[in-house]
């Protein structure tokens, strides 16, 4: 320790001294005079740009396997960068994102009474041998020993974690239940074949929620309870999603469904019936049946993405761990189980793969990183003037709408033009870009507004900009 802040010391000072002392290094991070509004200059973004379509293509493992369109665009726009076959650094704009959809994701898992908890991601292999995935699972758990030989697994779910966390509650009370605790973790998987970017990669972002109840009719209201919360997170997001009837895999359990954003790079083959509704994934389904199993009427596929998976799990799990509650009888009683996935980093691209164009990225509304993105002219042209009211916007804006503080970017790299600026601002699809053009400087002024998501232009004077952003949402 006293080595490590030795060194830390010798690092740090040359380093702090480097400020003028007038000049905390704070401010000069934040890029603004104390006391004033804090702007966020894109100039001082850590954002590596402009991969090459060569280079984005040379980092697939199999040339066979071109990439898709998320995945190149957000490699494109410095969203991501590969670290290793289907492992991302996610890059602070992507972060951004993911916390949006995380917040969210907690708004809606509480509104129907979830708790949040964070389990260790080093899982004992004896919890997983006692269910007998340990076996099962094979290749796709990452395995490994500590320092004593014992043997843990990198969690790629937690069941048995949460299982038997809830089995050493022993005066677990009916009154108590149910509980329904989920969190949003990195979860980690051995995929024969990680493709796609974000949407297959071998370390991702789930939330995983289990419920846990005193019997099968009150499990399968709180089963209804988390559908239900998970098409509202779909429907606010402005994703069209399908949810069919699934396979149960190597979670198990007796009943179990599939949410789809229909796209045609979808690993998974969906079926639906116009006549009844009948929705499911093939894989369910016999083969040598065609029809509907439910009113023979005719089938149609489509392929889709699995962005979320529900399992009612009954005593599957709590009865390996003898996981109980004591009922009104006053007797113990298993619990009856529920697991809820939703796959943070997989929703985000494939809300980018459902939205964008070949060329431009567009995100859900309520996700873009930064909501709005100011283009100043460029240095030395006939609109160089115009350079200052765009700052005193950036400052007007954020006085005035409070809740886009910490929303808008200006894109101060006044050496390039604003054409080139725009090209990228169109790429990284911030819902509204304004540029301060020729009309910045006539009487009134006026700013020209990229509307990104309804794909239109108009030209504004400050009030009416401010009235616009005024019913921008963010969550
Ligand atoms: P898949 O069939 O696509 O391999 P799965 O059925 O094995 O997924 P679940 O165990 O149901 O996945 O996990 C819950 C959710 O986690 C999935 O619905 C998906 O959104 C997400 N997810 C699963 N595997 C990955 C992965 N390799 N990369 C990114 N997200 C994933
Ligand atoms: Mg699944």
């Amino acid at each position: 320790m006293e080595r490590l802040l030795r060194r830390w010391r010798s690092f740090s000072g040359p380093l702090l001294s480097r400020c003028p002392p007038s000049q905390p290094p704070l401010c000069r991070a934040y890029h603004h005079p104390p006391g004033r509004v804090k702007r966020l200059a894109l100039s001082r973004f850590f954002q590596p740009q402009n991969l090459r379509e060569d280079q984005v293509v040379g980092l697939e493992s199999r040339v066979s396997e071109l990439t898709c369109k998320s995945h190149r665009l957000m490699l494109q726009t410095g969203l991501i960068h590969p670290a290793g076959p289907g492992c991302y650094h996610y890059l602070p704009f992507t972060v951004r994102a993911m916390e949006k959809l995380i917040r969210m994701i907690d708004q809606e898992m509480q509104a129907i009474g979830g708790q949040k908890l964070d389990m260790p991601s080093l899982c004992s292999a004896k919890l997983w041998r006692a269910t007998g995935r340990w076996q099962l699972m094979g290749k796709e758990l990452f395995q490994l020993q500590d320092r004593h030989n014992k043997e843990y697994c990198l969690g790629p779910t937690h069941e048995e974690a949460i299982t038997s966390l809830m089995a050493s509650q022993k005066t677990l009370s009916y009154r108590q239940l149910p509980h329904l605790l989920y969190q949003v973790t990195r979860k980690f998987r051995d995929e024969p074949r990680p493709r796609f970017g974000l949407l297959r990669g071998r370390e991702f972002y789930m939330k995983d929620m289990y419920t846990f109840d005193c019997s099968a009719e009150a499990a399968h209201q709180t089963y209804d309870l988390v559908c239900d919360a998970y098409g509202r997170l779909f429907d606010r997001l402005g994703l069209r999603f399908v949810r069919v009837q699934a396979a149960v895999g190597s979670i198990g359990g007796t009943m179990s469904h599939e949410f789809h954003l229909p796209l045609n790079i979808g690993e998974d083959t969906l079926t639906a019936c116009s006549n009844c509704g009948f929705t499911a994934n093939v894989e369910t389904l016999d083969p040598k049946q065609p029809n509907c199993p439910v009113c023979q009427g005719k089938l149609a596929e489509t392929k889709g993405v699995e962005v979320g998976h529900t399992f009612y799990l009954g005593t599957k799990y709590s009865s390996v761990f003898n996981t109980e509650f004591i009922n009104a009888q006053g007797k113990p009683s298993l619990v009856e189980m529920g697991c809820y996935g939703l796959g943070v980093t997989r929703i985000l691209a494939a809300a980018i793969e459902v939205l964008s164009t070949e060329e431009c990225i567009r995100w859900p509304r309520l996700l873009a990183p930064y909501q709005v993105c100011l283009i100043p002219p460029k240095k030395g042209s006939k609109e160089e003037m115009a350079i200052e009211p765009m700052e005193t916007l950036y400052d007007n804006i954020a006085e005035a709408l409070p809740q886009l503080q910490g929303e808008i970017l200006l894109d101060d790299r006044t050496h390039l033009t604003i054409g080139n600026r725009l090209k990228d601002a169109k790429k990284l699809g911030y819902p509204f870009v304004v540029i301060a053009g020729k009309r910045a400087l006539e009487q009134p002024c006026h700013f020209e507004v990229w509307c990104q998501n309804t794909e239109e232009v108009v030209f504004l004077p400050k009030q009416g900009l401010l009235d616009l952003l005024r019913k921008v949402q963010v969550v």
